[in-house]
This record gives C-alpha cells, structure tokens and sequence, in this order.
C-alpha cells in the first residue's frame, strides 16, 4: 500500500500575506477531518516557503518549491538553488512541469541536471511529465511520455523509493477543467511505473506516481481510486480550502 500524496500547485498566486492566512486556516480545518490516510504537500512561490514554514507546527502539511536551478550557488541572477529551498523549509520541489517547459524552454537533459541538484539538497524531485494535443492524437503520447521519463532520470541514483516521485500530467489537461479519463491515466502511469522497473528494480513498485490535470473534488476519487495513481498534482482546485480537502477526503 503506498501512502497518496495531495500535491497543490499554486503556480504565481497568492501573496505571503494571503498564503499565511490561507494556511492557517486550511491547518485549522484539516484537524476537522480524518486525514491521516494521505500525506498533503504545497507547492507554493519560493517567497512564501520561509514563513508558511513556520506556521506548520504538528501538521502534516509539507511544502515543496515550484522549480529549482541546476546549479547550487554562484552568479545566476534570480535563480533559486537547491540548497535555498532546503534551508526555507521545503522537502519537495517540482522540476519539469509543463509551464516551465513552454515558457522557459526547459528540456529534458535540463530536467536531468535539475533532478540531480534536487537530490544533492535531499529535496524530493516530483518529475512533470506529459504529452501535448497533438502529440496524443497523433499516437505518440507514450513514446513522448518514456523520451521525457528517460532522459530527466539518466544517471539518477535513488536510495529510497521516497527520494522521487513522477507526475504524468498531459499537457492538454492542465488548467483547461478537461482531465484525462481515469482509464487513460492509469494506463499511462502503469506504462511509467513499467518502464521505472528497468531503471531502479528494487524501488519502482513503490515509487508515488501522481496524476495531474483538472483534478478536482468530482473527479479526484475515480481517479485516485486507480492502481497506479498513488496521489494527485493539483493546480486550481488547490486554491480554495474547500476542494482541497474535498479531495484529500477522496484519496483512500
Ligand atoms: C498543475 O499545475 O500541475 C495542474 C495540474 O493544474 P490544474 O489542476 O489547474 O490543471
């Protein structure tokens, strides 16, 4: 059985201001529930790691940052390294998520480096991967899918099966409410965990594997119900309290 981690990803939204009263109540609330069942992670702006960190206390939230540089320190100007991440408070941080890939032209041998400084700053790496559009309707989304796979974790040593966990979020879903079917999901995350037996043998059974792309309070529970969907990456719906527990409620 392996533990699913709720994953929120806020992206460039809320102040530190905003995400300290969000925090406070969102810990507040969580005490009202039966959580223990799912580990909870917020990928927030690296800004506000330091102080919502310090509001945790006894709760099981964890934060992670959104992106990471593949250096650990020196002249890189409004980069964010490893090390800094670590030391505000985070455990996490996403590397290779499609935003990053579209806008900042990140590729997979980047994602690579970026995947290694993570585990040089003992920061779990949650490796983005997916398919765009067109890629899927042409029949490549699983060639494209184990390309992206492949290359971010050439040369990656995990100790633990906890030292990573991959995210498939199809490029099409993310942010646009159209998610992928649960059956199409699973299948892509049993092609993944399949292909993640030849890289790391002893661990790939138990390594998380997220889904990512509109989930959302109503569809959250098919979804996670699947084999190989041990917990969710989630965008808009990780913004308001409410369906953020909705959905941590839904992953049993
Ligand atoms: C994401 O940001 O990774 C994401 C899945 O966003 P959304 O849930 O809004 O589609």
């Amino acid at each position: 059985m392996i533990t699913p981690l709720i994953a929120g990803n806020w992206k460039m939204q809320k102040s530190p201001s905003e995400a300290l009263a969000w925090l406070e109540g969102f810990i507040g609330d969580l005490t009202k529930i039966n959580y223990s069942h799912a580990d909870i992670l917020l990928n927030v702006p690296a800004t506000h790691i330091a102080s919502l960190a310090k509001c945790l206390g006894e709760s099981p939230v964890t934060l992670g940052g959104q992106d990471l540089s593949e250096h650990d320190e020196g002249a890189f100007t409004g980069e964010i390294s490893g090390s800094m991440l670590r030391d505000a408070g985070a455990t996490f941080v996403l590397v290779g998520h499609s935003e990053r890939r579209q806008y900042h032209h990140e590729n997979d041998e980047l994602v690579n480096r970026k995947i290694q400084a993570a585990r040089r700053h003992d920061l779990v790496p949650i490796l983005c991967v997916g398919e765009t559009k067109s890629q899927r309707d042409e029949g490549h989304a699983i060639q494209v899918v184990l390309k992206q796979l492949r290359t971010a974790l050439n040369g990656v040593e995990l100790r633990h099966h906890d030292d990573c966990a991959i995210a498939y979020e199809p490029v099409w879903a993310i942010g646009t409410g159209q998610t992928a079917t649960a059956t199409d999901a699973q299948e892509m995350l049993s092609v993944i965990r399949n292909d993640l037996k030849g890289l790391f043998p002893d661990l790939a059974d138990k390594i998380r594997l997220l889904y990512g792309g509109s989930m959302n309070p109503e569809n959250s529970h098919e979804l996670l119900d699947m084999d190989d969907i041990n917990g969710g990456l989630i965008g808009g719906s990780s913004l308001e309290q409410e369906s953020l527990l909705a959905i941590i409620r839904s992953a049993r």
